[in-house]
């Protein structure tokens, strides 16, 4: 027996870092004050997708956005595997930013929050945001 995986099909795509095409980030870029994105001008629909070439709602022109870096946790969860380097437990939340779109970020501390839960985006490891818990309201 070989080891698992060795020689089998694959569908990844190994990326540029080991000689193999560019694969795109799809992860919300942080400025250090605002998530970068855009706002589709004649729907108004927020993304946080970089460099989409038209509004996915309405095939509509879009502008640059920066989007606040607070919101409100949609959903939550502790992941309990590892992934990639991430050594579990770590949280993870879909954040409903303030004026702008749903967000993947990880949380500075491990555990589940119920929805409502208010977040600021303080910044990123590796690539992934995170956010923390502040002050605020929570949405029944
Ligand atoms: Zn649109």
């Amino acid at each position: 027996m070989g080891e698992l995986g060795v020689g089998r099909p694959t569908k990844r795509r190994a990326g540029s870092a080991v000689g193999g095409l560019p694969v795109a980030d799809p992860r919300p870029v942080f400025d250090g004050a605002a998530v970068l994105g855009t706002r589709c001008a004649a729907c108004g629909y927020p993304s946080a997708q970089q460099g989409p070439p038209w509004c996915p709602v309405c095939y509509g022109e879009l502008a640059a956005e920066r989007f606040a870096v607070t919101g409100a946790v949609w959903s939550s969860t502790v992941v309990a595997i590892p992934v990639g380097t991430r050594k579990p437990p770590f949280g993870l939340a879909y954040l409903d930013l303030d004026d702008g779109p749903r967000v993947l970020v990880r949380l500075a501390e491990a555990e589940v929050l119920a929805p409502g839960t208010r977040l600021a985006i303080t910044g990123t490891d590796d690539g992934d945001l995170v956010a923390g818990k502040v002050a605020g309201k929570v949405a029944s």
